[in-house]
Protein backbone atom coordinates (compact mmCIF):
# COMPACT_ATOMS: atom_id res chain seq x y z
CA UNK A 1 0.00 0.00 0.00
CA UNK A 2 1.98 3.27 -1.30
CA UNK A 3 0.06 5.69 1.10
CA UNK A 4 2.82 8.35 0.34
CA UNK A 5 2.06 8.43 -3.18
CA UNK A 6 -1.81 7.89 -3.00
CA UNK A 7 -1.61 11.34 -1.00
CA UNK A 8 0.63 12.81 -3.49
CA UNK A 9 -1.80 11.80 -6.35
CA UNK A 10 -4.38 13.35 -4.27
CA UNK A 11 -2.91 16.67 -3.71
CA UNK A 12 -2.07 17.04 -7.10
CA UNK A 13 -5.38 16.42 -8.99
CA UNK A 14 -7.03 18.36 -5.88
CA UNK A 15 -4.74 21.28 -6.75
CA UNK A 16 -5.09 21.19 -9.99
CA UNK A 17 -9.08 20.69 -10.00
CA UNK A 18 -9.03 23.61 -7.40
CA UNK A 19 -11.08 26.41 -9.14
CA UNK A 20 -13.30 24.13 -10.09
CA UNK A 21 -14.24 22.71 -6.69
CA UNK A 22 -14.77 26.21 -5.59
CA UNK A 23 -16.72 26.97 -8.45
CA UNK A 24 -18.60 24.28 -7.59
CA UNK A 25 -19.30 25.32 -3.54
CA UNK A 26 -19.71 28.76 -4.88
CA UNK A 27 -23.39 27.71 -6.01
CA UNK A 28 -24.32 25.76 -3.12
CA UNK A 29 -22.24 26.66 -0.61
CA UNK A 30 -19.20 29.34 0.72
CA UNK A 31 -16.97 28.87 -2.31
CA UNK A 32 -13.62 27.44 -0.09
CA UNK A 33 -13.92 23.61 -0.89
CA UNK A 34 -11.00 23.69 -3.68
CA UNK A 35 -8.98 25.83 -1.32
CA UNK A 36 -10.11 24.00 1.97
CA UNK A 37 -8.99 20.29 0.19
CA UNK A 38 -5.53 21.85 -1.85
CA UNK A 39 -4.66 23.14 1.58
CA UNK A 40 -5.49 20.39 2.92
CA UNK A 41 -3.66 17.50 1.39
CA UNK A 42 -0.66 20.13 0.71
CA UNK A 43 -0.42 19.55 4.36
CA UNK A 44 -0.13 16.19 4.35
CA UNK A 45 2.08 15.51 1.72
CA UNK A 46 4.57 17.67 3.79
CA UNK A 47 3.82 15.44 6.73
CA UNK A 48 4.45 12.51 5.36
CA UNK A 49 7.27 13.46 3.69
CA UNK A 50 8.80 14.46 6.66
CA UNK A 51 8.24 10.78 8.65
CA UNK A 52 10.95 8.46 8.76
CA UNK A 53 11.06 5.67 6.52
CA UNK A 54 9.37 2.28 7.53
CA UNK A 55 6.09 3.65 9.03
CA UNK A 56 3.45 1.82 8.44
CA UNK A 57 0.31 2.28 6.17
CA UNK A 58 -1.73 2.20 8.72
CA UNK A 59 0.27 4.67 10.71
CA UNK A 60 0.72 7.00 7.76
CA UNK A 61 -3.16 7.29 6.91
CA UNK A 62 -3.57 8.30 10.86
CA UNK A 63 -1.04 10.98 10.21
CA UNK A 64 -2.63 12.19 7.09
CA UNK A 65 -6.12 12.25 8.83
CA UNK A 66 -4.96 14.29 11.65
CA UNK A 67 -2.90 16.90 9.45
CA UNK A 68 -6.87 16.87 7.70
CA UNK A 69 -8.30 17.69 10.82
CA UNK A 70 -5.93 19.99 12.13
CA UNK A 71 -5.52 22.14 8.56
CA UNK A 72 -9.19 22.50 7.43
CA UNK A 73 -11.60 24.56 8.86
CA UNK A 74 -14.53 22.83 6.63
CA UNK A 75 -16.55 20.26 7.11
CA UNK A 76 -14.51 18.37 4.55
CA UNK A 77 -11.46 18.38 7.13
CA UNK A 78 -13.05 16.45 10.21
CA UNK A 79 -15.24 14.15 7.93
CA UNK A 80 -11.81 13.44 5.82
CA UNK A 81 -9.99 13.42 8.73
CA UNK A 82 -12.23 10.95 10.08
CA UNK A 83 -11.99 8.62 6.86
CA UNK A 84 -8.41 8.23 6.57
CA UNK A 85 -7.75 7.78 10.68
CA UNK A 86 -10.54 4.70 10.20
CA UNK A 87 -9.13 3.44 7.33
CA UNK A 88 -5.28 3.52 8.93
CA UNK A 89 -6.81 1.81 12.58
CA UNK A 90 -8.17 -0.72 10.37
CA UNK A 91 -5.08 -1.42 8.81
CA UNK A 92 -3.41 -2.13 12.30
CA UNK A 93 0.61 -2.48 12.59
CA UNK A 94 0.51 -4.14 8.96
CA UNK A 95 3.68 -3.90 7.06
CA UNK A 96 1.64 -4.71 3.67
CA UNK A 97 -1.78 -4.01 2.84
CA UNK A 98 -3.47 -6.68 0.64
CA UNK A 99 -7.08 -6.38 -1.01
CA UNK A 100 -9.61 -7.65 1.30
CA UNK A 101 -7.90 -5.48 3.83
CA UNK A 102 -8.10 -2.33 1.48
CA UNK A 103 -11.83 -3.34 1.34
CA UNK A 104 -11.94 -3.38 4.84
CA UNK A 105 -10.34 -0.11 5.55
CA UNK A 106 -12.61 1.42 2.77
CA UNK A 107 -15.56 0.42 4.35
CA UNK A 108 -14.37 1.60 7.58
CA UNK A 109 -13.36 4.81 6.26
CA UNK A 110 -17.22 5.47 5.04
CA UNK A 111 -18.38 4.15 7.87
CA UNK A 112 -16.63 7.08 10.31
CA UNK A 113 -17.74 9.87 7.76
CA UNK A 114 -21.48 8.51 7.92
CA UNK A 115 -20.61 8.74 12.00
CA UNK A 116 -19.40 11.99 12.17
CA UNK A 117 -21.58 13.40 9.69
CA UNK A 118 -24.61 11.31 9.86
CA UNK A 119 -25.67 11.63 5.98
CA UNK A 120 -26.77 8.66 3.96
CA UNK A 121 -26.67 8.29 0.37
CA UNK A 122 -28.73 10.38 -1.23
CA UNK A 123 -28.53 13.51 1.27
CA UNK A 124 -26.09 14.77 -1.90
CA UNK A 125 -22.94 14.55 -0.02
CA UNK A 126 -19.33 13.05 -0.77
CA UNK A 127 -20.68 9.54 1.06
CA UNK A 128 -23.02 9.53 -2.33
CA UNK A 129 -19.44 9.35 -4.10
CA UNK A 130 -17.95 7.19 -1.47
CA UNK A 131 -20.19 4.48 -0.99
CA UNK A 132 -20.88 3.19 -3.95
CA UNK A 133 -17.03 3.43 -4.52
CA UNK A 134 -16.57 1.22 -1.33
CA UNK A 135 -19.70 -1.32 -2.13
CA UNK A 136 -17.88 -1.56 -5.82
CA UNK A 137 -14.47 -2.29 -4.75
CA UNK A 138 -15.81 -4.99 -2.28
CA UNK A 139 -17.74 -6.91 -4.58
CA UNK A 140 -15.02 -6.86 -7.51
CA UNK A 141 -12.33 -7.97 -5.30
CA UNK A 142 -14.03 -11.06 -4.69
CA UNK A 143 -12.37 -12.08 -8.12
CA UNK A 144 -9.03 -11.44 -7.32
CA UNK A 145 -8.10 -8.92 -9.66
CA UNK A 146 -7.04 -5.25 -7.64
CA UNK A 147 -6.77 -3.42 -10.58
CA UNK A 148 -10.74 -4.05 -12.08
CA UNK A 149 -11.70 -3.50 -8.72
CA UNK A 150 -9.98 -0.12 -8.22
CA UNK A 151 -11.26 0.99 -11.46
CA UNK A 152 -14.92 -0.06 -10.56
CA UNK A 153 -14.78 1.79 -7.40
CA UNK A 154 -13.44 5.09 -9.65
CA UNK A 155 -16.43 4.50 -12.25
CA UNK A 156 -18.98 4.29 -9.10
CA UNK A 157 -17.51 6.98 -7.57
CA UNK A 158 -17.53 9.13 -10.92
CA UNK A 159 -21.50 8.11 -11.27
CA UNK A 160 -22.45 8.56 -7.61
CA UNK A 161 -21.02 11.91 -8.34
CA UNK A 162 -22.96 13.02 -10.83
CA UNK A 163 -25.93 11.07 -9.29
CA UNK A 164 -25.97 14.09 -7.09
CA UNK A 165 -26.86 16.85 -9.71
CA UNK A 166 -30.57 16.35 -9.10
CA UNK A 167 -30.54 15.56 -5.56
CA UNK A 168 -31.67 17.95 -3.02
CA UNK A 169 -29.04 18.72 -0.10
CA UNK A 170 -30.20 17.34 3.65
CA UNK A 171 -26.82 17.97 4.87
CA UNK A 172 -24.00 20.26 5.17
CA UNK A 173 -24.27 23.95 4.27
CA UNK A 174 -25.89 23.22 1.15
CA UNK A 175 -29.05 22.17 2.39
CA UNK A 176 -29.88 25.73 3.77
CA UNK A 177 -30.17 26.38 -0.15
CA UNK A 178 -33.19 23.71 0.12
CA UNK A 179 -34.65 23.35 -3.31
CA UNK A 180 -32.72 25.71 -4.53
CA UNK A 181 -29.42 22.94 -3.95
CA UNK A 182 -30.98 21.08 -7.08
CA UNK A 183 -29.59 20.99 -10.02
CA UNK A 184 -25.87 21.38 -8.73
CA UNK A 185 -23.28 18.78 -8.71
CA UNK A 186 -21.63 18.38 -4.86
CA UNK A 187 -18.31 19.87 -4.44
CA UNK A 188 -17.40 16.95 -1.78
CA UNK A 189 -18.58 14.32 -3.82
CA UNK A 190 -16.77 15.66 -6.99
CA UNK A 191 -13.22 15.84 -4.65
CA UNK A 192 -14.37 12.24 -3.41
CA UNK A 193 -14.28 10.53 -6.95
CA UNK A 194 -11.05 12.25 -7.70
CA UNK A 195 -9.56 11.07 -3.94
CA UNK A 196 -11.06 7.53 -5.38
CA UNK A 197 -9.41 7.86 -9.38
CA UNK A 198 -6.00 9.08 -7.17
CA UNK A 199 -6.04 5.73 -5.01
CA UNK A 200 -6.62 3.98 -8.48
CA UNK A 201 -3.26 5.65 -9.89
CA UNK A 202 -1.48 5.40 -7.13
CA UNK A 203 -1.71 1.70 -6.88
CA UNK A 204 -2.48 0.31 -10.93
CA UNK A 205 1.50 1.74 -11.75
CA UNK A 206 3.13 0.61 -8.60
CA UNK A 207 3.73 -2.79 -9.62
P1 LIG B 1 -18.00 23.75 4.36
O1 LIG B 1 -19.31 23.19 3.93
O2 LIG B 1 -17.83 23.79 5.83
O3 LIG B 1 -17.67 25.02 3.66
P2 LIG B 1 -16.39 22.31 2.41
O4 LIG B 1 -16.86 23.33 1.44
O5 LIG B 1 -14.92 22.07 2.44
O6 LIG B 1 -16.88 22.65 3.88
O7 LIG B 1 -17.06 20.92 2.11
C1 LIG B 1 -18.38 20.82 1.64
C2 LIG B 1 -18.69 19.35 1.34
O8 LIG B 1 -18.67 18.61 2.55
C3 LIG B 1 -20.07 19.15 0.78
O9 LIG B 1 -20.08 19.30 -0.62
C4 LIG B 1 -20.43 17.74 1.20
O10 LIG B 1 -20.04 16.77 0.24
C5 LIG B 1 -19.57 17.53 2.43
N1 LIG B 1 -20.40 17.49 3.63
C6 LIG B 1 -20.91 18.53 4.31
N2 LIG B 1 -21.61 18.10 5.38
C7 LIG B 1 -21.53 16.74 5.36
C8 LIG B 1 -22.02 15.68 6.20
N3 LIG B 1 -22.75 15.95 7.29
N4 LIG B 1 -21.73 14.41 5.86
C9 LIG B 1 -20.99 14.13 4.77
N5 LIG B 1 -20.49 15.08 3.95
C10 LIG B 1 -20.76 16.35 4.24
MG1 LIG C 1 -17.55 25.23 1.58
Amino acid sequence: MQVTRWMQECSATIAEQKDYLTQLDAAIGDADHGSNMTRGFAAVETKLAELDGGVPPGKMLIAAGQTLVSTVGGASGPLWGTALRRAGRSMGESETVEPPQLADALAAAVAGVVELGAAQPGDKTMVDALQPAVDAFRSQIGGGDLAAALSAATAAAEQGMRATVPMLARKGRASYLGERSIGHQDPGATSAALIVAALERSLSDAQ
